[in-house]
Formats: structure tokens, C-alpha cells, sequence
């Protein structure tokens, strides 16, 4: 399988077409930003560490019946996946509170919830993905009743599955972001990556962060919190 044409370039990935119409490379970059766009840098190594987990965690969660973009892992950077046509909501799951809830409603990090929560956000970089709920999305179109019905069950499964995988790594899974896409045929899959990007990981034992919050808080340690993750995930 071979790129052809770079369809996109976003912050993390670039997307690029292949000679199948129904097939799209990524290909995962170091760049990282923070506070919507506004904070950049790099994060060593970070492109070939979210991609392997991503495949890896698609491929677990395929196993138990969730139906993923995921086709072929090509290299170190660059996967094959099912070409979508995303959902534009960001899909966030909370376990414990952190970052912009505890903010928004002004309490402290690490209270467990008794039940996950869900929300989303409208994908809309000129907008700054303002927060929505499903009756929003569906006025605007964004999903159906069905779409967003089909997106929550999935999200909340997902959630008890990497919850408890991660819990076997003795980390806790504090939160994370999911996006969906539809293909060809209407079905709604997972799409996007699942990272120390896009979740938050806490060491189950001492509650160090193991995720990008190194990054956005300046808390040092960055490249060495990936490497971690990637070291409990693959043993390596
Ligand atoms: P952003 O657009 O937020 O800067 P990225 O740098 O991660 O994010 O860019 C990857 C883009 O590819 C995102 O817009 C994401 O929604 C999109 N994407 C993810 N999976 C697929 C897929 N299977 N088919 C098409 N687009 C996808
Ligand atoms: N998240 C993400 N992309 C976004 C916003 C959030 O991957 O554009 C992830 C983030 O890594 C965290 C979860 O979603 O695991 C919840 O993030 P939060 O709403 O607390 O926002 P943040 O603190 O990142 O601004």
C-alpha cells in the first residue's frame, strides 16, 4: 500500500490517499500542541509511540466486537485505516475528575465518579470546539438520534474495556477523547487514535502522571511519561 496524495495535515497526523478509494494512510507526527493550538513543541519519538499504541488498542478493542478504522500497521509512523467521514464531535469519557471539568466546575483533580460520564464537543478549530450536547449536535445535524445513541453505547464500552486493561498496567485511565466516523456503507466506526494524546494515564500506585499533561503543565519528564506507557503496553 502506497500514499499517494496528502489529503490533510493536522496537528498530530497527516492523512494521505492511496490508490483505494476506500483507504487512507496516517501518518503520525512528534509535533504537539496544547491549549488549542496555542502552546507547540515537540515531543521526541511521540509519532512512532501513538501510533503502535493506537493499533494496539484498536486491535484489543476489535476483539471485543467494537468496530474500528484499523486495517494494517505499515511502519513505525504509518497505518493503513478505513477511509471515514468523520463525526464532528469529540467524544469524552471521565472516570476522575481532571482538566477542564474540574475547571468548569471548580473542584479538585482525582475525585472518582461513582458512574463514567460523557460530553461532547463540536470538532470546529474556528469555533475552539465549544462543548455541546446531543440535542445540539442533532439540531445541527452533526449525527442522528441513532448515530449519537449508537456513539454513546460505544463509548461507554470502550471505556470499561480500557479501563480495565490499563488497570492491569497499574494505570488508571482518567479520562480520554474518542472520535467516530462513518463508512461507505453508513456504519459508524472508532476512528482517530487513542494516546497518551487523547487520554489521560495515572500511575495506579503513586497517581505520576503518564500522559501529554506533562506537556501542557510544563511538568518536565515528557519524552520519558511516553516511553513509560509504551514500556507497560508492549513490555519494551
Ligand atoms: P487535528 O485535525 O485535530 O489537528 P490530527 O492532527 O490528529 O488532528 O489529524 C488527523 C485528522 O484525521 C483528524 O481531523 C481526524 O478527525 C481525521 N481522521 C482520523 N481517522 C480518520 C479516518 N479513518 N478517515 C479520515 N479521517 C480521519
Ligand atoms: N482531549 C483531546 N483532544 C482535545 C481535547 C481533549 O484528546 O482536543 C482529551 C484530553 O487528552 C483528556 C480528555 O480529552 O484526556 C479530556 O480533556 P479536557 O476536557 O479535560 O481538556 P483539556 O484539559 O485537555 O483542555
Amino acid at each position: 500500500m502506497e500514499k499517494t496524495v496528502q489529503l490533510y495535515e493536522g496537528k498530530a497526523k497527516k492523512v494521505y490517499a492511496t490508490d483505494d478509494p476506500e483507504l487512507v494512510i496516517v501518518s503520525y507526527k512528534d509535533d504537539a500542541t496544547a491549549f488549542d493550538g496555542t502552546k507547540r513543541g515537540t515531543i521526541l519519538g511521540k509519532g512512532a509511540i501513538n501510533n503502535r499504541m493506537t493499533n494496539y488498542l484498536m486491535r484489543l478493542l476489535e476483539k471485543h466486537g467494537i468496530p474500528t478504522h484499523f486495517v494494517e500497521e505499515l511502519n513505525d509512523r504509518e497505518t493503513v485505516v478505513k477511509k471515514v467521514s468523520i463525526v464532528p464531535l469529540e467524544v469524552i469519557i471521565r472516570n476522575i475528575s481532571a482538566g477542564s471539568f474540574a475547571k468548569r466546575y471548580g473542584v479538585e483533580e482525582g475525585i472518582v465518579f461513582a458512574e463514567p460520564t460523557i460530553e461532547f464537543s463540536y470538532k470546529n478549530d474556528e469555533l475552539h470546539d465549544p462543548l455541546m450536547n446531543a440535542y445540539h449536535a442533532l439540531a445541527l445535524g452533526l449525527a442522528t438520534r441513532e448515530e449519537i445513541e449508537q456513539i454513546k453505547a460505544m463509548a461507554f464500552k470502550i471505556n470499561e474495556i480500557l479501563k480495565e486493561y490499563f488497570l492491569q498496567l497499574n494505570v488508571k485511565l482518567v479520562d480520554f477523547k474518542l472520535e467516530f466516523g462513518r463508512l461507505a456503507d453508513g456504519s459508524i466506526v472508532l476512528a482517530d487514535e487513542i494516546s497518551p494524546d487523547t487520554c489521560r494515564y495515572w500511575d495506579a500506585t503513586t497517581n505520576e502522571k503518564l500522559d501529554k499533561d506533562r506537556f501542557r503543565r510544563d511538568l518536565g519528564g515528557v519524552e520519558d511519561a511516553y516511553q513509560e506507557m509504551m514500556r507497560r503496553v508492549f513490555g519494551e
